[in-house]
């Protein structure tokens, strides 16, 4: 599946907020966030970054969509196969779409602090670091179950690679539907996040008036 290769923090700067996705130097003063604003804003990138720029409705709807695709790294064509599940899963459709993209696999190993940015939970995953249920799998976009077992697999569990993202992320906060034991570095899903579990700046819904249009 095809991603984003391009600068990172232009993403965020289209974006006009922090999106987290370089892992440590998001929270560090270097952020280009936090050092390119002008009056309070946050220049957008390009050449006409400085103007300001009324957004229509469209716009509005259009840039939350945006938003959530390159938080969890997932382009267009994906984002609407989520979109379409989402629609047709009972309950709220917004949530139900946050909801599959939390459950995918490599926000899974990223949540639970295998992974200092969802970029390199995702090349974690590619590169054959991680079981499920005693089984490899290597696809970031793989849905997960409730009580399904993820593991760093046996062999990689000693490399200096995991010491050094874990000595960042052992003090962020693992989501309550999700469970992690760094000593033996693997985690369990204990149940479907809720909305309130979802700690992403998104507004769902303006998602939903998008793509109802
Ligand atoms: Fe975004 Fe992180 Fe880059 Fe800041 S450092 S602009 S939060 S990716």
């Amino acid at each position: 599946m095809a991603r984003y290769i391009g600068p990172v923090c232009r993403l965020c700067r289209r974006e006009g907020e922090q999106l987290f996705l370089k892992g440590e130097r998001c929270s560090k003063p270097v952020c280009s966030v936090k050092k390119r604003v002008k009056n309070s804003a946050v220049l957008a990138p390009g050449q006409h970054g400085a103007a300001r720029k009324k957004v229509s409705e469209y716009g509005t709807q259009l840039r939350e969509k945006q938003k959530a695709k390159r938080i969890y790294g997932v382009l267009e064509a994906q984002f609407r196969k989520y979109y379409g599940i989402a629609e047709r899963q009972a309950g709220i459709t917004g949530e139900n779409l946050l909801r599959l993209l939390e459950l995918r696999l490599d926000n899974a190993v990223y949540r639970m602090g295998y992974g200092r940015s969802r970029t390199e939970a995702r090349q974690v995953v590619r590169h054959n670091h991680i079981r499920v249920n005693g089984k490899k799998v290597n696809i970031p976009s793989y849905i997960l179950k409730i009580g399904d077992v993820i593991e760093i697999k046996e062999k990689s569990k000693p490399m200096q690679r995991f010491k050094d993202i874990l000595d960042v992320t052992d003090f962020r906060i693992v989501p309550e539907w999700l469970e992690a034991n760094h000593e033996n570095l693997s985690g369990t899903v204990k149940g479907f996040p809720n909305r309130d579990q979802i700690d992403i700046p998104v507004h769902e819904t303006l998602i939903v008036e998008l793509y109802s249009k």
